[in-house]
């Protein structure tokens, strides 16, 4: 055999045997890292979609809450993982649209260092203070927290997460700079703005649902035009007097950069297949997530969504934040 044609029957074993490896993936657990504290939304998310997605794939796949520099840390895990389908991420607006605006060193891209598995779910925005904060509507907590811009106490995910970068904007339209305590999610966030440690937050539906229902908390808004069918008698930001505070955060799920195509796929399949499962689209839905549809949970829509997030927040809170 010439020296030619072995190295090209080498190369089509080897095509051959990755093909054939892939096929059979995953043959042992998935980690799926959530860069958040459990509890939190991005967690409660990743919880109900992974269970699902577990049964289409055959394999268990196991949380791992990696937290801190509002979801950072845990992003930059997934991204430098090895990229062999076993580690993914539950990311999101923060991690992959918002983060790179915050840190100048930021050790990931969020467009060249993952492959996008897909949409898991829409969040909007709330409002939410503890339960005994002295403001009875959005008006007069605006005018409340203004008044005590050096008294209240705000908290959030850390820099760059959804609570922290939603806050910013909400603090940016009222003008103020309160004190802004980090925390690992806003998991741990949710228990003390029930036990009344802090003020008030800026949070994503899916975590505040349960406690809005249950009267631990209150909400002055929620950030889109219409109510959440979730929480119908929160009043939106336009019924509150802020129309123009409106934003929705997303979630979704996240491959390091060079995970072969057919795995990301077979992810993608079974991310969409858990999304049409009328009881894991159901738990999503009384949380009040937006569940896509396949289209909005492929990989090349979230491909573009982090573009056009990346394009949004980037500018946006470099221009706001000092660095
Ligand atoms: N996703 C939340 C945030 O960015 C944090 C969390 O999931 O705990 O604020």
């Amino acid at each position: 055999m010439t020296g030619l044609r072995k190295w090209a029957l080498a190369g089509a074993l080897a095509l051959g045997s990755a093909g054939a490896f892939a096929q059979s993936y995953p043959t042992k657990q998935i980690t799926m890292i959530v860069p958040f504290a459990a509890g939190g939304p991005t967690d409660v998310i990743a919880r109900i979609v992974s269970d699902h997605m577990s049964k289409t794939l055959g394999q268990p796949i196991i949380i791992e809450n990696v937290g801190g520099a509002g979801g950072t840390t845990g992003s930059t895990r997934a991204a430098k993982a090895a990229p062999d389908g076993y580690t993914i991420m539950m990311g999101h607006m923060g991690t992959h649209g918002a983060a790179p605006g915050l840190y100048p060193n930021i050790a990931y891209n969020p467009q060249t260092d993952f492959e996008p598995v897909g949409l898991a779910a829409g969040t909007p925005i709330l409002i939410v203070a503890r339960k005994d904060f002295p403001a009875k509507d959005l008006k007069e907590f605006m005018a409340y927290v203004k008044a005590n811009e050096a008294k209240v106490n705000n908290a959030d995910a850390g820099p760059g997460s959804v609570s922290n970068i939603t806050c910013i904007l909400l603090h940016d339209m009222l003008k103020v700079n309160p004190v802004t305590i980090p925390y690992q999610g806003t998991g741990p966030l949710l228990n003390d703005l029930v036990s009344g440690k802090i003020d008030y937050a800026c949070d994503q539906i899916v975590n505040l649902t349960p406690q809005l229902k249950a009267g631990t908390i209150k909400a002055y808004a929620v950030a889109m035009p219409a109510r959440a069918k979730a929480l119908p008698d929160v009043p939106t930001s336009t019924e509150g007097g802020l129309p123009d505070y409106q934003v929705s955060a997303w979630n979704a799920i996240f491959a390091p950069k060079g995970t072969p195509k057919d795995m990301v796929a077979k992810l993608n399949d079974a991310l969409v297949k858990a999304l049409a499962d009328p009881a894991t689209k159901g738990k999503l839905e009384d949380l009040g997530g937006i569940v896509p549809d396949a289209q909005g949970a492929s990989s090349a829509a979230l491909a573009e969504l982090v573009k056009r997030e990346n394009a949004r927040w980037i500018p946006l809170l470099k221009s706001k934040v000092k660095q």
